[in-house]
C-alpha cells in the first residue's frame, strides 16, 4: 500500500470458510475502498499458516460445514492470543455463520463439545431441524435492513451483557426463538447472514469500513457512493422475505 492511504484485510481460511460465497465479503470491501481512492491489502491465511495480524485492520472469517468448522477451529484455537488482542485493540471482526459460532465460548458439534475461541461471551447448542431460507434483521449499525440466507443447525445464545447484532423480521436469527440475530462486540460483528452478506447491505460494508479508518487514522468518515445497484438488491431481497411472511 505504501504511503497510500489504505486497510489490510486478513482473510482466513479461504479455502474451507467461503459457504454460500462468504468471500465475496473481501470482493466488496476491497471495491468500497478502491472506488473511494483508498488502497486496500488482502492477506490470506490458509490451514498451516501461522496468522500474523499485526497491521492488520479487518478480519473475516466465513461460514463452513461442521466438517470444515472442526478444522479450522483448532487452527484458529492456536491463533487466540493474537486474536484477542486485536479485539481488544478495536480491530474489526466479521465472523459469519460458522466463524460466528467459533467466536464463542463453544460449539456443540455432534455429541462433541468443541471449545470455540471466547473472544464474545455466547456459546452455541444444537437444534433440530437446521434454520434455513431468507432473513432479514434490524440493526442499529444501517439504515437498510440487512438481508441475506441463512443455513445453520447451531443455536446460539448470547451472554447477558452482549449485543445482538439486529431483531430478525424474517427468519430465524440466533436461535429461532429470541428474534435476535447474531453479535455486536466492541468492533466484532457476527451474523448468521451468508448470501455473502456485504453486496446487498452495503450499509454493514461502511460500518465495517468506517471502523477500521477510524481506528488507523481516527478519522472514520467514508465519501458516499452510489449504492443504487445494492440498493435495489437490497429492497428486492427485503420484497420476496416480505411477500413469503405475509402473502
Ligand atoms: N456448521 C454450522 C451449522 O450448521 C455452520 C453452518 C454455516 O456456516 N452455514 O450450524
Amino acid at each position: 500500500m505504501g504511503s497510500q492511504r489504505g486497510l489490510c484485510i486478513a482473510h482466513m481460511y479461504p479455502e474451507l470458510l467461503n459457504l454460500y460465497g462468504d468471500s465475496g465479503n473481501v470482493l466488496v470491501m476491497r471495491k468500497r475502498l478502491t472506488w473511494r481512492g483508498l488502497g486496500c491489502e488482502v492477506r490470506e491465511f490458509h490451514v498451516g499458516d501461522r496468522p500474523r495480524l499485526s497491521g492488520v485492520d479487518i478480519v473475516l472469517i466465513g461460514g463452513g460445514s461442521d466438517r470444515e468448522q472442526r478444522i479450522v477451529c483448532d487452527c484458529l484455537l492456536k491463533a487466540r492470543r493474537e486474536l484477542v488482542s486485536f479485539v481488544q485493540d478495536g480491530g474489526v471482526l466479521l465472523a459469519v455463520c460458522g466463524g460466528y459460532q467459533l467466536l464463542g465460548h463453544s460449539y456443540l458439534m455432534g455429541d462433541e463439545k468443541v471449545p470455540g475461541l471466547s473472544l464474545v461471551d455466547l456459546y452455541t447448542d444444537r437444534g433440530s431441524p437446521r434454520l434455513v431460507g431468507n432473513i432479514v434483521v434490524q440493526s442499529r449499525i444501517c439504515a437498510q435492513p440487512i438481508v441475506g440466507f441463512e443455513n445453520h443447525g447451531g443455536r446460539t445464545h448470547l451472554g447477558a451483557g452482549v449485543e445482538p447484532l439486529g431483531s430478525v423480521l424474517f427468519g430465524y436469527g440466533n436461535d429461532g426463538e429470541t428474534g435476535e440475530e447474531g453479535c455486536l462486540y466492541r468492533n466484532v460483528v457476527g451474523t448468521y447472514v451468508h448470501g455473502p452478506l456485504l453486496p446487498k447491505n452495503p450499509g454493514v460494508a461502511d460500518y465495517l469500513l468506517g471502523k477500521a479508518l477510524e481506528r488507523r487514522y481516527a478519522d472514520g468518515a467514508l465519501t458516499p457512493l452510489d449504492d443504487g445497484a445494492e440498493l435495489a438488491a437490497n429492497r428486492r431481497a427485503l420484497e420476496v422475505g416480505g411477500a413469503h411472511r405475509f402473502g
